[in-house]
């Protein structure tokens, strides 16, 4: 398989997850690899997913960073639910739920030894909000730890620096966390009432 033979298909198989070990090996110890890849492998992405919004970004399983019509960078799930600005931080969104105790903790962790110490750490699963409620993440965090932001992109230069396709709406205030955003959008509306 020479280097020009990475195509689509081949792109597709490994994010189907049956490309050959053979394939997996070649494509590992290929000298350099291009650029066009990416794009290749966003394209494959694009048409796994039931809607249209360009992807700009995957940055997990189910989630990705997408360009609205209206201009916006957003977080948005492979069943269409969107989460808002890409900024803050998507997981403030989702339905979680916290194991706390060692009955919850061994109803995933097996055997018991392996289990995190009840009150020193605490389990947190996020789920989608959407109709197939997939569990998005887990962190294993101590109590009262801020909730974590896994990844917070710099698109602009990632596209302009990395691919060398800037991205035509670069702006700086792109790259900026605004998660206070949400929590501070919380408390108003808590002092409200
Ligand atoms: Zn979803």
């Amino acid at each position: 398989m020479a280097e020009s033979q990475v195509d689509k298909d081949l792109i597709r198989q490994l994010v189907e997850g049956d490309i050959s070990e053979d394939n997996v090996t070649r494509l590992q110890k290929m000298s350099r690899k291009d650029k066009d890849r990416f794009f290749q492998y966003v394209e494959v992405l694009q048409e796994k997913v039931p809607w249209d919004e360009k992807i700009l970004l995957r940055i997990s399983d189910k989630l990705y960073v997408v360009a609205t019509q209206e201009g916006d960078r957003i977080v948005k799930c492979e069943c269409g639910h969107e989460f808002g600005d890409y900024r803050e931080n998507w997981k403030l969104q989702c339905r979680i739920r916290v194991r706390k105790t060692l009955e919850e903790f061994k109803e995933v962790y097996d055997p018991e030894p392996a289990c995190p110490e009840p009150g020193w750490q605490e389990i947190r699963e996020y789920f989608c909000p959407g109709e197939h409620a997939a569990q998005l993440a887990v962190e294993v965090v101590s109590p009262g730890y801020p909730i974590v932001f896994e990844m917070l992109p710099d698109l602009d230069v990632f596209y302009r620096d990395y691919l060398g396709r800037p991205l035509s709406d670069e702006s700086s205030q792109w790259y900026k966390d605004q998660t206070t955003n949400v929590t501070q959008s919380w408390r108003s509306r808590r002092e409200a009432h």
